[in-house]
Parts: structure tokens; sequence; C-alpha cells
């Protein structure tokens, strides 16, 4: 089984599971190594959470899962890391706090809105709700380059009026081109994130034709992750993941280890 390198714990504001029990689901579902990616996000200025990561209490518990895990399955620490243009020494000063084996750069909010709340897609409507969320990462791209992966490069659409469905790739080819050779000619890669599958999505993020056209790009680094935040959710529909790799003319994926890419194949 594909090892999942996305995945929330209890040390995610929004994520109740114990780390162990990601652990054995991980185990049970032949994994021969997981990376842990809590979420940091600053400035996150919304009362329901509070993504700041205990960072400390982090290494300490993942650290003692590790050792009494290892010879069954290897436990990476990572964090998803939220980007926004003026965040960029922020988030690189964190970062260096620990040795992280693997980092995240995702977009969680456009401009401080988070576009999971309906006030996002009510102020710009769909189109250019879409095209600024990806303006907005390349705007960050320009200050932030101190992570392996971009998560979930098109994960706005999962909240777009229309829904994922709606949403045609081609439109905003331009701009997703220009993300792509900039994530490429600076040496890092992208995720495929299963997670909004669990939530009724038929693609991941990003859609295959993103995925497929990484690799026409000549990208080459491409984790894979659920993006779960219950221990259920590990490994969520992999085989469609790996199916979508192949297809897309990938012969492996990617995993991390301190922060060096290594290459596993398909
Ligand atoms: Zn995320
Ligand atoms: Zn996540």
């Amino acid at each position: 089984m594909i090892c999942d390198f996305h995945i929330h714990s209890y040390f995610s504001a929004d994520s109740e599971e114990k780390p162990e029990n990601i652990i054995n689901a991980a185990i049970d579902k032949g994994m021969s190594a997981i990376c842990f990616t809590d979420h940091q996000d600053f400035d996150y200025n919304y009362p329901d959470f509070d993504f700041t990561l205990d960072y400390a209490g982090y290494f300490e518990e993942l650290r003692v899962l590790k050792a009494k895990y290892s010879g069954k399955i290897d436990i990476h620490i990572g964090v998803e890391a939220g980007i926004e243009p003026h965040l960029a020494d922020r988030v690189t000063d964190f970062i260096n706090k620990k040795p992280y084996d693997f980092v995240i750069a995702s977009t969680h909010l456009v401009n401080g809105v988070d576009p999971w709340y309906p006030e996002y897609f009510d102020r710009y409507g769909d189109d250019e709700g879409i095209r600024k969320y990806f303006e907005y990462i390349l705007e960050g791209l320009k200050y932030f380059s101190d992570f392996d992966v971009y998560g979930h490069l098109d994960y706005v659409v999962r909240y777009a009026k229309n829904g994922a469905n709606g949403y045609i790739y081609a439109k905003y080819k331009d701009i997703t081109d220009e993300i792509l050779k900039l994530i490429i000619s600076a040496g890092k890669g992208i995720e495929l994130n299963t997670g909004g599958m669990y939530k009724g999505m038929s693609t991941p993020n990003p859609c295959p034709e993103i995925i497929k056209r990484y690799r026409e790009l000549g990208g080459e680094i491409i984790t894979v992750g659920a993006d779960a935040h219950k221990a259920e959710y590990i490994g969520y529909k992999f085989d469609y993941a790996k199916q979508i790799l192949s297809d897309a003319g990938f012969g492996y994926y990617t995993v991390f280890k301190n922060r060096s890419p290594e290459f596993i194949k398909l």
C-alpha cells in the first residue's frame, strides 16, 4: 500500500484522533511508513479553531511512538504549514525550530479569508473565487520556498457554489501552468490528496488533469496523502490514486525523510 504522507491527529485543531490509532490503522493497511502532518496556520482569525501547533508536545509524543513501533512501521514527523505572502518569514522560523522530515505548504486562507466559509464564494462567485485562490498561491510562492510539496493545489474548488464537479480545469490552465512551472523550477513537488473524496468529490486535489500536466512539464516529486482527520480514512482511495499516477506517466511516488525525497516504485 502507498505510504500516506498527509495525516492529521489531535495535534490539529480540527481532529480528535489519537496518533496511536492512526499508526495501527496504517499497519493494518500494510503501509511501511507514514508521515504525520499536523496543521500550523498563523493569522487564522476565526474563533472556531486555533491552528497553532504545540510542536514540542507533538515531537515528544511522536518520538515515543516512533520508537515503540520501530520495525513495524516508519513514523515520520511533518507539518502542513498554511502560507500567505506576509507569513513567509514566520513560517520559515517555525519550521526551523524542529527537525521535520517533511513540510507541506498549503493555501488555506486568501487574504485572511477561509474559503471553507460561505462568505468567500458569496463575495467572489465561483470563477473569480477559484482564480483568486490560484493567484494567491502564485503570490505566496514568490516569498516562500522552505517546503517540500505544495498541498492540495486546487482545493478551493471543494467549496465552490457549484461544487467541485462544476470546476473546469481548462479555464485556469494558464495560471495553474505558471504555478507548476514555478514549483518544478524551485526543485519542489506537489501532492495527490484524496481528502475531498470521502466528502463526496469524485476526484482528488489537484484534479487528474493537473497531475498529468505536472508530469508533462517535467514534475517528478509527488507524494500521496488522504488528509485523514480520523484513523479510518488513512490511505483512502489509494488504489485510485495509484491509477491516476500511472495514467499521468509516473512509475513511482515520493516520500520524504529529513526533508529529502525518496522515490518508491508504484
Ligand atoms: Zn490543508
Ligand atoms: Zn491537511
